[in-house]
């Protein structure tokens, strides 16, 4: 089956909701069970991680639902939503270590993240060591007995850089570490973790999934193996997701197969034209063909999202902001993935500590929208001139 139809078709059931298209908002806390001999079996089916509604901790057939679309679209074992991206990139490292275990993480991780280990896992006696994404193979001699877990992101939050996630979970896999992956921009359409060695994917699915820029929500899938370390942490530290939410998401779900496809060309001719600028000395982004991590894309991704980066040649920061200033069509704004443009400014020099970043000039990073590709190549001009100006 394509991938769109399956973003069409995975879990809905109109069978068992009276023929509704969408599975609906199931709303609850307590689920009654008819007698007690009822309530004991659902005791035991739960300790055997037997599927059904138990309590709405867990979760009702809204979740569910989008739990088994999204574990099946990545290739997982099993699915489990929380409560934000961030939830899900940092909770599920705690199913994995124990004081004094050390784990790797690439120096181009999503920030939050970031200070998620070097404050909480740092008061629990977890260390952490940040590796260059480009490490590859090389991970293997930042290895110790104690490494536990390796985190990857690729490409990496705001440079973009392309990991190579097969050399890395290999080496991880010799020494017995678990890889776990921020797979946020490849979607679970355009990078497939499982069949690339990893064994624990996240998605914030805040960003392509939902879609429209107003759910917050993560999800975390995982192999087989992995799975009693995610299962047992989910629940242990109580999260979920409210139903409505889930149904906003396994909304955004069912178009983003036909929306990436805008995101992702958009992306590229948006990129292709502000290369072309005099002022800019480098964009970031794996599909185009000169950018350092398109080999690596080329050979592990389906496709590119709309997400990307652009480094100026060095230049008073104020010219920069004139230009996102001028800026009629690209809010400014975090986050990203839903049918809207945004440019906002960053600085990566700020958060690396284990590369160096080698750029002086300001940077920009850039959500291509669903907007008309020659509306939003216009607006970008009209965003230099006022830089020109400014300059
Ligand atoms: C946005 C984002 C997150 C966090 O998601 P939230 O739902 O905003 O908490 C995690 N990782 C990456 C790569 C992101 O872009």
């Amino acid at each position: 089956m394509h991938e769109s139809t399956k973003t069409v078709h995975l879990g809905r059931h109109p069978d068992r909701f009276a023929g509704t298209v969408n599975t609906p908002v199931f709303r609850a806390s307590t689920i009654l069970s008819a007698d007690v001999a009822e309530w004991e079996q659902k005791k035991k089916d739960r300790a055997q991680d037997k599927p059904g509604t138990y309590y709405g901790l867990m979760g009702t057939p809204t979740k569910h639902l989008l739990e088994e679309a999204l574990a099946e679209l990545e290739g997982g074992y099993k699915c489990q939503i929380y409560p934000s991206g961030l939830a899900a990139c940092t909770i599920p490292i705690l199913g994995y270590v124990r004081t004094g275990d050390h784990i790797l993480v690439a120096d181009s991780v999503y920030g939050p993240t970031r200070r998620f280990c070097d404050v909480q896992l740092a008061r629990m006696g977890v260390t952490t060591t940040y590796y260059d994404p480009l490490i590859g193979a090389g991970i293997e001699a930042l290895m110790t007995p104690a490494t536990r877990l390796v985190f990857v992101e690729s490409p990496g939050s705001l440079t973009f850089e392309v990991q190579d996630i097969p050399a890395i979970a290999a080496a991880a896999h010799r020494r017995g570490a678990t890889v776990m992956m921020d797979n946020t921009w490849g979607t679970p359409l355009y990078f497939k973790p499982f069949r690339h060695g990893v064994d624990v994917s996240i998605q914030a699915t805040t960003k392509y999934v939902v879609g429209h820029s107003d759910v917050i929500m993560g999800s975390v899938t995982c192999t087989r193996e992995a799975w009693p370390g995610l299962k047992s942490v989910t629940t242990d530290y109580g999260q979920t997701a409210s139903p409505d939410d889930c149904y906003l998401a396994a909304r955004g779900l069912r178009t983003m197969a036909a929306r990436l496809p805008i995101h992702w060309a958009s992306g590229v001719r948006l990129a292709e034209w502000i290369a072309a600028q005099p002022e800019v000395e480098r964009v970031l982004h794996p599909a185009l063909p000169g950018d350092p991590g398109h080999a690596l894309w080329k050979r592990d991704f389906e496709g590119a999202c709309g997400l990307f980066g652009v480094v100026l040649k060095p230049m008073p920061r104020a010219a920069r902001d004139a230009l996102l200033d001028a800026l009629t069509l690209y809010g400014i704004g975090a986050s990203w993935g839903g049918f809207e443009s945004l440019a906002m400014p960053f600085d990566p020099a700020e958060i690396r500590t284990a590369t160096r970043w080698p750029h002086a000039g300001p940077c920009f990073r850039v959500h291509a929208g669903l907007e008309h590709i020659d509306d939003l190549i216009a607006d970008m001009a009209a965003g230099f001139a006022a830089l020109r100006a400014a300059a």
